[in-house]
């Protein structure tokens, strides 16, 4: 690296899911190892900026090259600035990022997080763009340093890759067969984050309830879940994302006997039609989804279940549209995130012919949207009046002169706004409220002070002796 007066500064973009969200905590990682700071203000005055990107949602090809056009400006008022892609529209479209986009310096794939720092180095010092992809795992992830966003909150990668092929997804071509850290590496990860502050972990994988297939322990993901209530200190576990085909009944009885594991599930749906599950190859139908989240309820009562719909999918007709609706409706999801099908590349459904008119995926999107949107406001207003221990969030900070409320996440992870009363809690405390309000993404809780109690935690402190500071207060902050 240059020698200069002060570190060279870097930031990351990161656009998709909590893979990368965590993939970009362990480029921050390397990078500060690497003798980078995170640059203050705006990030496109980095000396590096990172582009982590998602082959997963729409249009992301077009995202990122109107991002890339937007920082070829920027690099040129900014003599010796670099551009690295990562992610996985990296390691699908590998040299065209650079065909497209030839200001860019360094393309780096999915198995390649850790020559990042290395990369950028050659190409600054051979004057030339570098592209590194491998084909296959060499590196765990999780065995690269990582720079968290949250002190309180931490996400340990389990496994990376899928063993499934759903049609409309581009992750098993991308990451790879499903590969599974041993549950010891595990453990002690979540161990060395509970020691550094961390007092929640949410377990990562695209599948994390195949866990163990690759070691060829069927009993894996469970074991883990229960080894992870032994652990001190750790007082929040959650897991992402879950299948329902291999969710299976150890999982359910793990989730509730062991107590620090939160009381909330995402379950991916796709859809509530049979015929369309099957044209997904997605191997549970409708009952048997349903028959989980039962199973759920029956041992954990306050589950929130929040879930993935996707609408539109080729072949989906108005009937198979109607089939979702009536899952939508038994389901009973605090929320649920829905996508509008469009044909990504590389993927078999992007083949299939009888692809949907975007105006009648619109229209059932529409509708769709509003009978969730219906649901989640029905669910989060059965909440008023209950008293609620909140994770007290990094970003949370007043939202204005009058008003001066923090926001935290509940056990079942909903999003909760409250007013703030003395003592003021840090970032990772715990508070203790009472919900006065629910709106459909949030709740409130105005609550009076006698309702409200602070429990100072590791984090709180951990937090404190982070020197930083509050943020300022976004409505949407923390939202997934
Ligand atoms: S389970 Fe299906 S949707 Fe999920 S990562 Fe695997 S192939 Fe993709």
């Amino acid at each position: 690296m240059a020698q200069g007066k002060s570190a060279p500064t870097y930031a990351i973009r990161t656009l998709g899911c909590q893979m990368n969200v965590h993939d970009s905590e362990r480029m921050a990682g390397l990078l500060e190892e690497a003798g980078y700071e995170r640059a203050p203000g705006d990030p496109d005055d980095a000396d590096v900026i990172v582009v982590n990107t998602c082959a997963v949602r729409e249009n992301a090809a077009t995202r990122l090259y109107g991002n890339l056009g937007l920082l070829a400006t920027a690099k040129a008022q900014h003599p010796g600035m670099q551009i690295a892609v990562g992610g996985c529209l990296a390691q699908k479209d590998r040299g065209e990022i650079l065909r497209r986009a030839p200001w860019v310096d360094v393309v780096f794939g999915t198995y390649n997080i850790g020559s990042l720092p290395a990369l950028l180095e050659r190409a600054r010092h051979n004057q030339e763009a570098q592209v590194e992809i491998e084909e296959a795992l060499v590196t765990f992830p999780s065995a690269l340093p990582a720079r968290r966003d949250s002190v309180a909150s931490a996400w340990v990668s389990i496994s990376v890759g899928c063993n499934n092929t759903c049609t409309f997804c581009i992750v098993p071509s991308l990451r790879g067969p499903e590969r599974d850290r041993r549950p010891g590496d595990v453990l002690a990860e979540v161990r060395a984050l509970v020691e550094s502050g961390a007092i929640e972990v949410t377990l990562l994988g695209q599948n994390v309830n195949t866990y163990g297939v690759a070691f060829g322990d069927k009993l894996a993901f469970p074991s883990l879940l229960r080894a992870c209530g032994g652990i001190e200190g750790l007082e929040r576990v959650r897991f992402t994302s879950p299948h329902p085909a291999a969710f299976t009944l150890d999982v359910v009885s793990a989730m509730a006997e062991t107590s620090n594991v939160m009381p909330s599930l995402h379950m991916p749906l796709q859809s509530g039609s049979d015929r369309i599950l099957k044209s997904m190859r997605r191997s549970y139908r409708a009952e048997r989804f349903l028959g989980i989240l039962d199973r759920v309820r029956g041992v954990i009562p306050d589950a929130a279940i929040t879930t993935d719909v996707i609408v539109g999918f080729p072949g989906e007709t108005e009937e198979d549209f109607q089939d979702t609706l009536r899952v939508i409706e038994r389901g009973r999801f605090v929320s649920a995130f829905t996508f509008q099908y469009s044909p990504r590349p590389g993927t078999p459904a992007a083949l299939l012919d009888d692809q949907v008119p975007r105006e009648v995926v619109q229209e059932r999107f529409e509708r769709l949207l509003e009978l969730q949107e219906a649901i989640s406001l029905e669910e989060n207003r059965a909440l008023v009046g209950r008293t609620l221990h909140l994770l007290v969030l990094d970003d949370a900070g007043r939202k204005d002169a009058e008003s001066d409320r923090m926001s935290g996440r509940a056990p079942d992870n909903r999003l909760v706004h409250f007013a703030v009363r003395e003592p003021r809690p840090r970032p990772g405390d715990i508070v203790t409220v009472e919900i006065t309000y629910g709106a459909p993404h949030h709740l409130l809780a105005d609550s009076p002070a006698e309702t409200y109690h602070v429990r100072r935690t590791h984090a709180g402190d951990a937090w404190e002796g982070s020197g930083k500071s509050v943020g300022r207060f976004s409505p949407r902050s923390g939202e997934a």
